[in-house]
């Protein structure tokens, strides 16, 4: 195989044939190190993604929906195996296209190769079962693809997010159609040329560049599509929601969160702080599971800012390519969102902040990591989801008000509880709103093999693990009468 990935990011994967978009047109990728223009991608619009259905549909009547659930399942192991060949490759490009430092873009690399190994693995031991019934009567359950299947993705994962969903619904052999993020794109190009290096057939994976309004909302209200699997904002998540609802056909959510960590007076410190400051910082808090709320019980309270703001101290954020703590956020734009919330905050006591180094160009869209503190439960920044490095310590004083305060925002996708108390442990991960809850850690390193998903406006449906097969099917009822 080649070394090196080379790819033309100014076209299309449809049916096999990489092609500019109908009509030509295309938008510009800015590297938000240094605000500089990367290249430009293809402005896919309807016609593009109504081709992408149709080849999408073909591969089903085809080759693609001929395949067993081994012969897929070896493609896709094929295919972690070159994504594994070339995890520098997309992390540099990951590094320069969503600006983030080298060594996360490098585990997102690996976590795509890590996605396909699992569904690649999973493939053929997805079964149905058979049903105790009437006498004279054998029933059992199948479980078969959707068809052509849209995935909607954001810019803040673009590895991870696509193989934890193109990667289960591929396993299940739907035939997939990928709009990534206007913002963020090269690596879901470079996923579809080793995807075709691999051998997937013409038309099981097509790739449709451009904009939410026109190739997306394209996608998500395509009558050809029959599941929508969207990543992003709550926002955008109705709209699609509302889209794929004129076709009857399910969607899959994984929206935002405000999600918790509870500290208690009993907590193992040492332990906690290192999840307490990552899991707000981490891709520049531009994570959808980003932990922006600490409540810390009143008895360590002052021990937790002390140790916190410390760490803030040393962090320091500049361009990706120098692997610091925290590279860029995605743009201009997504900088004056965050910039607005931390004037949201003057009212607040800041505790600590990290360093932005001289090098960083001017024309960086940089921030500083803020820690606040003492902020009010009810506060805009305690309640609103700002998509960068900002984190609010929270006081409490019984596990009642700590119940209280972590389910009182409109999100519930993780939540994470520090406690040597085993009782404490058992209730609070009942009592959570949360789609996952950690007991004495946070994220569980990623967590390829854990289903993940949000409760209320998170979303709903659940992506990653084995659950994700269950998703990216429908099951059948099979009743024979032999009498
Ligand atoms: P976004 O909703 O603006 O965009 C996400 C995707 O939707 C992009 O591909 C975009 O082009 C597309 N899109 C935009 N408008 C559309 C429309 N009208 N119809 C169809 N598609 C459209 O979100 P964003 O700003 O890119 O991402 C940030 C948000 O995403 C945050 O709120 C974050 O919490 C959330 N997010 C959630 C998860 C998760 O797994 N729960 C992961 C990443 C990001």
């Amino acid at each position: 195989m080649s070394e090196h990935i080379w790819f033309d990011p100014t076209l299309c994967l449809i049916g096999g044939e990489w092609a500019a978009s109908g009509n030509g047109e295309t938008l510009p990728l800015t590297n938000p190190s240094d605000g500089s223009e990367i290249c430009r991608i293809a402005r896919g619009r309807a016609p593009d993604v109504d081709r992408a259905v149709l080849a999408a549909q073909a591969a089903l009547d085809g080759d693609w929906g001929r395949m067993t659930a081994l012969e897929r399942g070896r493609l896709l192991t094929r295919l972690g195996e070159l994504v594994l060949e070339q995890v520098e490759t997309l992390a540099v490009l990951e590094t320069m296209d969503v600006g983030k430092p080298l060594t996360q873009a490098r585990a997102d690399a690996l976590a795509l190769a890590r996605y396909c190994e699992f569904y690649g693995g999973a493939a053929d031991k997805v079964m149905g079962e058979t049903i105790p019934y009437l006498d004279g009567y054998t029933v059992y359950t199948l479980r078969e693809p959707h068809g052509v299947t849209g995935h909607i993705v954001p810019w803040n994962y673009p590895m991870q997010i696509i193989g934890r969903s193109v990667g289960a619904a591929l396993a299940m052999g739907n035939a997939a159609v990928l709009k990534p993020a206007e913002e963020a794109c090269l690596t879901a190009l470079a996923f579809a040329h080793l995807a075709q290096e691999a051998g997937f057939p013409p038309g099981a994976l097509n790739v449709v560049p451009g904009l939410g309004a026109e190739a997306g909302a394209a996608l998500s209200g395509h009558p050809g599509v029959q599941h929508v699997s969207f990543t992003g904002s709550v926002a955008t998540g109705a709209l699609v929601q509302q889209a794929a609802g004129r076709n009857v056909v399910p969607v899959t959510l994984e929206l935002g969160g405000k999600s918790p960590q509870l500290v208690f007076d009993d907590a193992d410190l040492d332990a906690a702080l290192p999840f307490l400051v990552n899991a707000g910082i981490q891709n520049a808090g531009q994570t959808c599971s980003a932990s922006s709320r600490i409540l810390v019980q009143r008895g360590v309270y002052d021990a937790v800012k002390a140790r916190m703001s410390q760490a803030y101290g040393e962090l320091t954020v500049g361009p990706a390519a120098e692997d610091l703590r925290l590279g860029p956020l995605i743009s201009a734009r997504q900088k004056d969102i965050v910039e607005g919330f931390l004037e949201q905050g003057s009212d607040l006591e800041v505790a600590a902040q990290g360093t932005i180094v001289a090098s960083a160009p001017p024309e960086g869209a940089y921030v500083k990591p803020t820690l606040f503190a003492d902020v009010p439960a009810n506060h805009v920044l305690a309640r609103d989801e700002i998509f960068g490095p900002v984190q609010v310590l929270i006081p409490f004083d019984s596990e009642e008000e700590a119940v209280r305060i972590a389910n009182s925002t409109d999100y519930g996708l993780v939540a994470s509880v520090w406690t040597r108390d085993g009782a404490r442990q058992m209730r609070l991960a009942k009592r959570l709103k949360s789609g996952q809850v950690f007991l004495n850690n946070y994220g569980a390193g990623g967590g390829v093999e854990l289903p993940f998903g949000g409760v209320g406006k998170s979303g709903h449906g659940r992506e990653k693990g084995f659950e994700a097969l269950y998703g990216f099917s429908q099951l059948k009822t099979v009743a024979a009468f032999h009498g």
